[in-house]
């Protein structure tokens, strides 16, 4: 039987968001609390049903996870690897076969750029893990090293966004393993930067250029016996670190035609970078034609600066003042807003109550709005995916927790104030609060991409539109500091 030592360390880093991201933000797992993650449709999950299929051996140790957000406190990584060590020191006697990350691949601490790169650095160290090949899965938007490519045999990464497929791609790295240590052939990774950064909103798989640079990526993996997998990364443009934006990264188990490959990939994504650019509607434009049109399903307006899942606080009040200064009847907005759902804890169901709605730490004043609102309803926030295969399953399980919530309402336009950011990845976020989307006029959606594989049901109609927030699709609006701007595109241009 084959023994495998399992590590999890999962976050995006948002280095443009003021908060920075905490111990207590992130959810650990600990040995046999990682084995009971076998239900969902995490990537964790992908992992150990494999191994419970093949009857392999393993080792858990731990696994920290926490929702994108700002720069992660140094203390966090420190914490993760003295636990790990701890954990290691007990089991160290028994002979590995593999290594199993799942990762995310774009955290950042205070410290270290490049977190994933560290690990597997800190792994290496270890005498008796030195020579033990490393295996795992990882986010399509991570910021992938020449650290993790040198230091990895096998690191696969998602192949679609939305993010349906983390459980069957964690599923295919750990077959992946396996066939390489029964065939005694362990491959090696190469990878290339492409120098270009897409904002998040233009890396949907749906779309060129990804779904072009995927169906190029599964073709030559067909063609070519040597390759195992390749990886189509398209980066994550937030993460303010020197090794950043789209690359490619081959898995073979010889070098034979890799470079040709990944040299064509790189050729392809440079031809095509202008489609990962994003075009913005002016909000004010798009809320008159809502206001003077019919239509016969929700008008969805992306709010992608205050994407979510990109790590932004979900608090912006720009799509939400539009709303309502507009008398846009019927329509929706979620905002994060945990002190607000504080103050109505006392207010009835049906009464009014005087509300300053929005965020002072990352936006200006104007952010803010002071609103006479009518309770409608509150509840704890918790619901269950509607879509097992969502994009949230990912990292958060298929049982998510908005924290106490509050339904409100202000000139026919309906709040929903959470206490737990939480990305508009699932219709069960609304449902759970008594409130059928799909009747709605319009929405406000605080998220790039993955939206789409729960939005799509209801809504054909959708506009991004330019908002407040730090997730910019203008990447030239974003201040980088350690990004190089003269070699990447569209920083560059
Ligand atoms: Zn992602």
């Amino acid at each position: 039987m084959k023994n495998i030592l399992f590590i999890g360390i999962f976050h995006e880093t948002n280095c443009f968001i003021k908060q920075k991201t905490l111990l207590k933000d992130f959810e650990i797992l600990k040995k046999k609390e990682i084995l009971n993650l076998t239900n969902d449709f995490s990537q964790i999950s992908g992992f150990l049903n494999f191994c419970k299929n093949k009857n392999l051996n393993v080792f858990p140790t731990v696994s920290f996870t926490a929702t994108p957000s700002g720069i992660v406190e140094n203390k966090v990584f420190e914490i993760f690897w003295k636990k790990f060590i701890k954990i290691f020191n007990k089991i160290k006697q028994n002979k590995f076969d593999a290594i199993y990350l799942s990762l995310h691949g774009a955290m950042v601490t205070e410290k270290i750029f490049d977190v994933e790169g560290e690990l597997l650095k800190r792994l290496k160290k270890i005498k008796t893990l030195k020579n033990i090949p490393v295996f795992g899965v990882f986010d399509l938007h991570a910021n992938f090293t020449k650290k993790m490519a040198k230091l990895s045999n096998a690191l696969i990464c998602y192949q679609k966004n939305p993010h349906t497929d983390s459980y069957k791609i964690a599923y295919r790295a750990a077959k992946i393993m396996y066939d390489s240590l029964n065939k005694k052939l362990i491959p090696k990774t190469y990878y290339m930067n492409a120098k270009i950064l897409w904002p998040p909103s233009g890396t949907s798989t749906l779309k060129n250029p990804m779904r072009k640079l995927e169906s190029e990526a599964r073709k030559y993996e067909k063609e070519n016996k040597n390759i195992l997998a390749i990886n189509v990364i398209a980066g994550f443009a937030y993460s303010d670190v020197p090794e950043n934006g789209v690359a490619f990264s081959v898995i073979a188990t010889n070098y034979k035609n890799v470079s040709i490959i990944i040299k064509k990939l790189v050729l392809l994504a440079n031809k095509l970078k202008l489609k990962g650019l994003v075009k913005e509607y002016d909000l004010k434009k798009i809320i008159t034609m809502i206001s003077s049109k019919k239509f016969n399903q929700p008008v969805l307006l992306i709010e992608s600066a205050d994407n979510i899942g990109g790590g932004s606080p979900g608090n912006t009040t720009d799509v939400m003042r539009s709303l309502i200064s507009n008398n846009i009847k019927n329509s929706g907005v979620i905002i994060n807003d945990p002190l607000n759902v504080k103050k109505l804890k006392n207010v009835k169901v049906g009464d009014f109550c005087k509300l300053i709605i929005g965020d002072m730490q990352n936006y200006k004043k104007q952010n803010q709005m002071i609103l006479k609102v009518k309770l409608i309803n509150k509840t704890n926030g918790r619901f269950t995916l509607e879509d097992k295969q969502s994009h949230l399953a990912a990292s958060r399980g298929e049982k998510i927790n908005m924290g106490n919530c509050a339904l409100v309402q202000c000139s026919g336009v309906y709040i929903l104030l959470t206490s737990i950011k939480t990305p508009p990845f699932d219709l069960g976020q609304w449902k759970s609060q008594g409130l059928d989307p799909a009747k709605l006029t319009a929405i406000g959606v605080k998220a790039a991409a993955a939206y789409r594989q729960a939005y799509d049901k209801i809504s054909r109609i959708s506009y991004n539109v330019k908002t407040s927030g730090p997730c910019q699709s203008d990447l030239n609006k974003i201040k980088y500091k350690n990004v190089i701007k003269k070699s990447f595109f569209p920083l560059n241009s």
